[in-house]
């Protein structure tokens, strides 16, 4: 990207984002440079590039993509300018961006990502429990501990408080946190300057690797390589791994066989979607955050529950509600109500009304199972056609609201006791089939994502 798609992508956000979010957020970013994939903005304080990429970040990774400049991550940073002493010492903010010291291994822990910021609920405890146990130290008992979950489920937040709880419980612990893409940038360059060496003694001498997103290094083969041979040094050492991912490790696409059946020779625990209950506990928690910074903002009953009711997406989402509310009634002074909620979080709650529809159903399961749409709704009956229909009727049942006569009527005029036996069938199958239970989950996610 240079400064004129630069230019033309801020075109692009104006309409997404509103006028108003536009001039406060977007114009004052100063674009620095793209490399690797990851664009680089100066910005006048670390509050307002926090701010940008919780509420604004997804917008712009995909308007980038249009563009003709795809971008995987956003770095904000703050210019060094000389200032006139004694500069105000800045608030602790978060550390949004990654280190520039080269020379350490790792990345730098968010400070709010702590166990006793982490709220626990039926979706995630079995997580947190392999996470706490883990942050304990003493024998290691799962090697590696794998997470994995959809997007913005607390799988970097786990990371950060077993190494946070690690670190202050042995501080002569060398724990190093890291994501899969730095991890690769550093053998890369490693390689590109012949200090091959050092980087194997450096990754082999740690005590805890914690290693994130680790689904990025699957099709990049080198990288792969390094990453299976430092892992298993580190396991015949006895040294603790830790590893996140968007999906189990059997369901990872190019990654090599070997480094699949590594990865669940130890703990391999899922984060799942979130339910109302989780949802309103972190709402909760963070509201109390959010009026330690803003001082206590009065908000109306029931505000809490319409947002846990509304918003079922990730938590980064609600949180990002969360803050732009507070926010937004802190600097207009007004009590938080339901009116104003509502005004003041108008394309998030529209967003996430997008529900899934019935022919994304039909698209997605006739791409899974190779089959062609019109086969998939046609009379044929034969079980490799058969299966999948009942597949998509079962999703239909699960993830509208359409009646069981409208569902039969968009699978090509079917009665809707046929769509209650496929329902029923998949159900039955579910428990017993784990691949057709894998299937559902699969598709379940994709569809919701
Ligand atoms: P992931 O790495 O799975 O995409 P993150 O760990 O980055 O997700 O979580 C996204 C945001 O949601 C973070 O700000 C995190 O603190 C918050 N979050 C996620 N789960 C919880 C939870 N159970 N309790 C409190 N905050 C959470
Ligand atoms: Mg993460």
């Amino acid at each position: 990207m240079n400064q004129d798609a630069w230019g033309e992508l801020r075109e692009e956000l104006k309409d997404t984002v509103g006028g108003n979010n536009y001039t406060n957020w977007i114009e004052p970013l100063e674009f620095v440079r793209l490399e690797n994939g990851v664009a680089t903005f100066f910005v006048p304080t670390h509050f307002m590039g926090d701010w940008v990429l919780r509420n604004f970040g997804d917008r712009i990774l995909q308007a980038s993509a249009s563009v003709g400049f795809p971008v995987t991550r956003l770095r904000f940073t703050v210019p060094r300018v000389a200032r006139p002493a004694p500069a105000a010492r800045p608030r602790p903010t978060a550390q949004i961006a990654i280190s520039d010291d080269l020379d350490l291994p790792g990345a730098p822990l968010d400070a709010r990502f702590t166990f006793d910021r982490f709220v626990v609920g039926k979706p995630n405890e079995l997580a947190h429990a392999a996470a706490r146990r883990v942050a304990e130290g003493g024998e290691v008992t799962f090697n590696p501990l794998f997470l994995y979950g959809g997007v913005g489920l607390g799988k970097t937040h786990l990371m950060h408080a077993i190494a946070h709880e690690l670190r202050s419980r042995s501080p002569e612990l060398k724990v190093v946190y890291l994501s899969a893409e730095q991890f690769m940038y550093r053998f890369i360059q490693a390689l590109r300057d012949k200090q091959m060496m050092d980087f194997k003694q450096l990754f082999r001498s740690v005590d805890v690797l914690m290693v994130d997103d680790v689904q990025f290094i699957a099709g990049k083969e080198s990288t792969q390589e390094e990453f299976f041979h430092t892992f298993n040094a580190l396991v015949d050492q006895n040294k603790q791994i830790i590893i996140s991912a968007d999906r189990a490790p059997g369901e990872i696409k190019d990654l090599e066989d070997r480094i699949k059946s590594r990865l669940q020779s130890g703990l391999v625990v899922d984060l799942h979607p979130t339910d109302y209950e989780l949802r309103l506990g972190i709402l909760q928690q963070k509201t109390e955050q959010q009026r330690g910074q803003h001082g206590n903002i009065p908000m109306a009953n029931g505000v809490l529950e319409f947002l846990a009711h509304r918003i079922s997406t990730n938590v980064r989402v609600l949180e990002g509600a969360l803050m732009r509310l507070f926010a937004f009634a802190s600097l207009v002074g007004k009590e938080i109500t339901l009116d104003l909620t509502q005004d003041c979080l108008a394309d998030i709650l529209r967003e996430a009304d997008r529900k899934v529809t019935i022919e994304e159903i039909q698209r997605k399961v006739s791409e899974h199972y190779n089959i062609r749409l019109s086969d998939l709704i046609g009379p044929r009956r034969v079980r490799n056609i058969a299966r999948p229909r009942q597949v998509a009727m079962w999703l239909a049942k699960r993830l509208t609201t359409r009646s069981l006569p409208e569902i039969g009527r968009r699978f090509g005029g079917r009665d809707h006791t046929t769509v209650m036996h496929g329902v029923r069938k998949i159900e039955e199958l579910k428990a017993q089939d784990s691949q057709i239970a894998e299937d559902l989950e699969l598709l379940r996610r994709a569809l919701e994502a």
